[in-house]
């Protein structure tokens, strides 16, 4: 793999074709097969779109999946849906519950992974949500505490993980993005990850986001994943200064493009952003992407975002690869 490797999170915005589609299949309106013709047909788009801007590490997109709690509660046994729950503002969102002992009937992502990566030649990551996020976005009414919980989820997603694994995936990602919102659970959250990798040998990444990164660093290195996938964009490079109070001994994926911004970012400041990383990271340790997914943005503006991500990356690979300069 090339220096600086280009990746995304994970999700990508959904075409207006499959908004639309998804609407009606919730109203009856249309069949699980028409949904999944255009889940396919958007993936393929997601799959060229990547190749076209030339990342080196690919996702699905996620066409196929609502929240990303939800797309696996609902695959599970032991799991229900609440009634309307607030979150911020005026949004209201039907939240998992826990009602009985969880367990996996079947693969959640297996058959996603293997169309997509039957797209392209080049890898595609293996998607799931991590045991905390599970638990910490579902209510429990089965398990007699939050750890129970949290295990409980870390044993089905570490069979998803290992059939993920068995189908060839070369990198399984594992989302904890609830992670830092609760510092003291940090040990239980490490031991839950370990149930799910133990196992793996391939590469595995963790992304998380809503950073209060201070709280839960550097107790985070201890998560047991190879790479850390973290926003810095959007608090300009704060996580920087963090390393800098204590070394960072894992591989990361820094978040260089704001994934909640409409903007589309220049090439001088996300390469002034990875230069300015590499004062504490080495380019081995590093792979480049957005902050986030990028569900949320449009199209046009995901396109060009990662444009200008891939545009800054080629010219700090050039500079890396050029004799050091003497600074007279
Ligand atoms: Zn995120």
């Amino acid at each position: 793999m090339t220096l600086l490797p280009t990746t995304t999170v994970g999700s990508f915005p959904k075409p207006d074709y499959l908004v639309r589609a998804r609407t009606l299949h919730a109203r009856n309106q249309m069949s699980r097969d028409e949904l999944a013709e255009l889940e396919r047909k958007a993936t393929r788009e997601v799959i060229a779109l990547q190749e076209k801007l030339g990342l080196d590490i690919l996702v699905d997109g996620e066409m196929y999946r609502g929240d990303m709690t939800a797309f696996f509660a609902e695959q599970l046994e032991g799991m229900g849906t609440s009634g309307l729950v607030r979150s911020y503002g005026n949004r209201y969102y039907r939240k998992p519950i826990v009602v009985g002992e969880i367990r996996r009937p079947r693969p959640m992502t297996v058959e996603w992974y293997k169309f997509a990566q039957g797209l392209t030649k080049k890898p595609v990551k293996g998607m799931l949500t991590g045991p905390y996020t599970m638990t910490d976005w579902s209510f429990n009414e089965h398990y007699p505490s939050r750890k129970d919980t949290i295990m409980a989820f870390a044993e089905v997603i570490r069979e998803e993980a290992e059939d993920l694994q068995r189908a060839g995936a070369q990198y399984i990602q594992i989302d904890e993005p609830a992670l830092s919102t609760r510092p003291d659970e940090l040990p239980i959250a490490i031991e839950a990850m370990h149930r799910v990798t133990a196992g793996l040998t391939v590469k595995t990444i963790s992304h998380m986001c809503y950073g209060d990164f201070p709280s839960i660093y550097p107790g985070l290195l201890q998560l047991p994943v190879d790479q850390l996938d973290l926003e810095a964009a959007n608090n300009d490079y704060a996580l920087i200064d963090l390393i800098k109070t204590h070394p960072f001994t894992k591989e990361i994926a820094l978040g260089v493009l704001d994934s909640h911004d409409h903007r589309v970012e220049s090439k001088e400041e996300v390469a002034a952003g990875i230069r300015r990383a590499l004062t504490v990271l080495k380019p081995e340790q590093v792979t480049i992407d957005p902050d986030c997914g990028l569900k949320t943005r449009t199209w046009e503006e995901a396109e060009g975002k990662l444009a200008v991500l891939v545009a800054a990356v080629r010219e700090v690979r050039e500079e890396l690869a050029r004799p050091k300069a003497k600074v007279s």
